[in-house]
């Protein structure tokens, strides 16, 4: 649960960071930008203003009373129009005339210390050698006369104006920013919608699958990563818990045939010890107690035999060998129970020989278990046909009797451990039911397959690949 308040406010956190951040650039970097932006648009066109006045008033550098009168109202219309008030000053520093100031009292200040190269442009800032209190933006355009400088026009206007101007368009900046804000909220709930809720379900079913509640439904839809993640969540648990029951079952078969051989034996056993068979009885259920304890072995042996072939990296000991001369040594092994049960066995095999690259050992295994099969569950005096084709570059190996057949809701089960169908249990009453989960272990190791067509009360036919050999092709 931690981790998932900590997702999200993490995520919450890198939004305010974000804002904060852009907030503070605004209301600096931004803000200072602006403001020098606007002082220079503002301080161009009042120098316009500046040098359309020093050029059209030059001569009132020559204190001509009259004049300066004269050009007084003219001036003074220009500072309400333009919000700035116009001084002229001669080379001197003297100021000539102050827009602001009545004719009555002449200007007698003097800044003899002013140097427009002070501020290396045609402008500056500040409170003009201590002649304002408040910040001023003064512009100034030089009058010359036979290419000399003899005075100065002057325009300051308060620098409150600008920062006034300044302030409006960060309050614009601020707004789109804020409403850029809350639209980028939609992010939040996009993520949250497509990331935070599925990951909140997929924990909660990882917890649940943890604790061992297998069948909890995982209900994440989308074709998204999440998606993807959930469906392999769920089908992990699925898998988890198929082979949970697999397990389960596996040894709840394991006791039971463990169990049947055991208990006829102690019966047996039991009844020799009492007396209830009588000495010259024992022989005989001697016999049946030895054959008990074989199937016990055979049990022991195949359980054995599938965990060494189960578990994972199972090493094949792979070689080029001809598949006919096999089959016909494995069929040989039958020999005795064939003639017992009048049962004869037809070899229909490609060629003198046909090679295949496998395990010889465990592929002469698969054969056995087939052929055991086929003549166990043959009726005496019947035939089974084992035949060899070849395919694309494939060799198929068929077993075929014509027994008890298998009922067709069996036929998906035949290969599981420890099945049985209902008809054999009559028939083969020693059978453990490993026989085909071995070879199905065997083929799937050869990364081949096997099939099984079987009709009840018509017989099976079990057919098998394997690859061929390339040596034999030379
Ligand atoms: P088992 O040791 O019982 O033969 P298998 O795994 O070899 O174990 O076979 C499983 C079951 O499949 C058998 O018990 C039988 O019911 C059925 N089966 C296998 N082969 C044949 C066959 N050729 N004809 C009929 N049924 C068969």
């Amino acid at each position: 649960m931690k981790l998932k308040r900590t997702l999200y406010f993490k995520f919450l956190l890198a939004y305010a960071a974000f804002a904060l951040l852009c907030l503070i650039l605004i209301s600096t970097l931004t803000s200072s930008w602006t403001l020098s932006l606007l002082t220079k648009d503002r301080a161009d066109s009042l120098y316009r203003e500046a040098s359309l006045i020093s050029r059209s008033y030059a001569t009132l550098v020559y204190e001509d009373r009259a004049e300066l009168s004269a050009a007084r109202s003219q001036l003074k219309a220009i500072d309400t129009y333009i919000s700035a008030e116009v001084w002229l000053l001669n080379s001197s520093g003297k100021v000539l005339f102050n827009s602001r100031q009545s004719e009555d009292t002449p200007p007698a200040d003097v800044y003899s210390d002013f140097d427009p190269t002070d501020s290396g442009s045609y402008y500056m800032t500040g409170d003009f050698y201590g002649a304002f209190n408040e910040e001023m933006l003064s512009v100034f355009s030089p009058i010359t006369s036979h290419f000399r400088s003899i005075g100065y026009v002057i325009i300051h206007m308060p620098m409150s104006v600008v920062i006034e101007a300044r302030n409006n368009i960060l309050l614009v900046i601020y707004n789109t920013f804020g409403i850029f804000m809350l639209f980028s909220l939609l992010i939040l709930l996009v993520f949250t919608l497509i990331v935070y809720l599925p990951l909140n379900r997929i924990i909660r079913a990882a917890e649940e699958y943890a604790a061992g509640n297998m069948d909890y439904r995982l209900k994440v839809h989308g074709q998204d990563e999440m998606g993807y993640l959930a469906g392999t969540l769920s089908y992990m648990a699925s898998e988890i818990s198929r082979s949970e029951d697999n397990q389960k079952k596996f040894i709840t078969n394991v006791s039971h045939d463990f169990r049947s051989p055991l208990t006829s034996i102690r019966g047996y056993l039991e009844a020799m010890i009492d007396g209830t068979i009588p000495p010259e009885n024992h022989e005989k259920y001697l016999v049946i107690v030895k054959n008990e304890t074989e199937r016990l072995t055979s049990l022991t042996n195949g359980i054995l035999e599938l965990n060494s072939l189960n578990s994972r990296g199972l090493i094949l000991d792979y070689s080029d060998f001809d598949i006919n001369s096999c089959i016909k040594q494995t069929a040989e092994t039958f020999g005795g129970i064939c003639t017992k049960k009048k049962i004869s066995i037809e070899l229909i095999l490609m060629g003198d020989t046909l090679f295949v690259h496998a395990d010889m050992g465990k592929i002469q295994q698969v054969l056995y278990n087939l052929l055991d099969n086929a003549i166990k569950f043959s009726h005496s005096s019947s035939i089974i046909k084992v035949e060899t084709t070849e395919k694309n570059e494939r060799v198929f190996v068929s077993v075929r009797d014509f027994g008890i057949g298998i009922p067709g809701d069996s036929i998906n089960l035949i290969f599981d451990r420890f099945y049985k169908t209902d008809l054999s249990r009559g028939k083969d009453k020693r059978g453990t039911g490993l026989g085909l989960s071995i070879v199905k272990e065997i083929i799937n190791a050869h990364k081949q397959n096997i099939n099984v067509i079987s009709t009840e009360g018509v017989g099976s036919e079990f057919i098998f690949t394997l690859s061929k050999s390339a040596a034999e092709e030379e």
